[in-house]
């Protein structure tokens, strides 16, 4: 049987305060049924602090604890766990909440270090260079993506040197 949290209003502790105003609204609302993690491909493939266990972690007030898990990091964006829930939750949005958390404290893991000099390198997160396979196929070898748009490209690099990412020097 899943575990119910319930929170009085003035009982809601500053850590979860933090999580809803980075993005986390639908918080308070988790009745730890644990559809979304059910569905979840992070959770699959064996990242523990994702979707129900998250919610559960911070509601319990252990953002220190989790604060270095590199769970959040898993995170595919699928939106499968947003689907599910019957709360209106949408985890999805409180995992990336979690994540502004750590990277407000730099508590970044190594693949998430990886994907933003990607997204500096390329425009994108996860690059493969393509080119070969889609002339194979008939397509213009380059895609029409900021990978091959070097003004797209200085536009997204302008906004990462200015960020706090930026001010990280990983770039
Ligand atoms: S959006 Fe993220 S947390 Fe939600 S199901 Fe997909 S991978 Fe899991
Ligand atoms: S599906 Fe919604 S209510 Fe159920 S555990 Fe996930 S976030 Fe909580």
């Amino acid at each position: 049987m899943s575990e119910y949290i319930k929170l009085e209003s003035d009982k809601i502790s500053e850590g979860v305060k933090t999580i809803m105003d980075l993005g986390g609204h639908g918080l308070l609302r988790c009745v730890q049924c644990g559809a979304c993690s059910a569905v979840c491909p992070g959770v699959k493939a064996g990242f523990p602090v994702l979707c129900r266990m998250l919610i559960k972690k911070i509601l319990d007030g252990q953002l220190e604890e989790i604060i270095e898990d590199s769970s959040s990091w898993g995170c595919q964006a699928c939106n499968r766990c947003t689907e599910v829930c019957p709360q209106g939750v949408r985890p999805q949005e409180v995992v990336f909440a979690f994540r502004r958390y750590q990277a407000n404290d730099l508590a970044f893991s190594t693949s998430a270090i990886t994907s933003q000099m990607n997204l500096h390198a390329y425009g994108h997160a996860v690059f493969t260079d393509a080119r070969e396979l889609r002339a194979k196929v008939g397509l213009p070898p380059e895609a029409p993506t900021s990978a091959y748009n070097e003004k797209a490209q200085k536009e997204i690099q302008t906004l990462l040197d200015n960020s706090p990412m930026g001010e990280l020097g990983i770039f």
